[in-house]
């Protein structure tokens, strides 16, 4: 039956599974916003493959490619392409079968999860720009565990100002309990060393201890 196939039709049969593609993960996309992010990264490459085959088959079958169908090249493209197929569809499957495997493994517990913890005796909250801390997500909540308001910069003008500093030193004040922790450098320096400590707590493997006891806390 397939050997009846005309060349149109094999184009016909790629632009539809390129036209079926874009609803479908338009419509996974809705349906799974959560867990897309991830299938995402894992299976992009796949599906950027396997795009490129359908068009290039598309390409191909219309005729594009023409000039491979010339009748020295012919046989030597037919050749190439009965050897190379069965070993490439070989690999994707084999490839599939660990990627699969790797993926039914229980996820690994990494530095992403860890966005919360005790820093210079206050609770920091923060997210993450790709694999860097996003020094503009840092936000600094009451450490007292019946309050935990966040907190509001004071720059203290009322601690004077110490020799070396053009401006006051900074404080986090609990607008909500009365909580505050004074600090001996600027308001604009605190993002900066709170960022550079969450980092060193990261690259020390630290933070593991912090979030097994976050995790076994209520
Ligand atoms: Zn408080």
């Amino acid at each position: 039956m397939i050997k009846n196939w005309s060349l149109q039709d094999w184009a016909n049969v790629a632009q539809i599974l390129g036209l079926l593609a874009l609803p479908l993960s338009i419509a996974l996309w809705y349906f799974t916003r959560a867990h897309f992010e991830k299938f995402w990264k894992k299976w992009r490459k796949v599906v950027f493959v396997a795009l490129a085959i359908v068009a290039t088959a598309g390409a191909a079958f219309r005729g594009w490619f023409a000039w491979l169908t010339h009748p020295f090249t012919l046989p030597v493209w037919i050749l190439i392409l009965v050897a190379v197929l069965p070993a490439a569809l070989l690999f994707g499957v084999l490839w599939l079968v660990v990627k699969l495997k790797e993926l039914s493994k229980p996820a690994k517990i990494g530095p992403e999860h860890y966005i919360t913890d005790r820093i210079f005796n206050v609770v920091w909250v923060w997210g993450y720009k790709g694999h860097l801390i996003d020094e503009g997500s840092l936000s600094a909540f009451c450490p007292n565990a019946d309050c935990k308001c966040r907190l509001t910069f004071k720059d203290d003008n009322e601690r004077g100002w110490s020799g070396n500093l053009p401006s006051a030193p900074v404080s986090l004040v609990c607008p909500n309990c009365g909580f505050r922790e004074d600090f001996d450098f600027r308001r604009r320096e605190l993002f900066p060393r709170v960022s550079v400590e969450i980092e060193r707590r990261i690259r020390t493997g630290e933070y593991k201890k912090s979030l097994a006891v976050q995790s076994s806390a209520p």
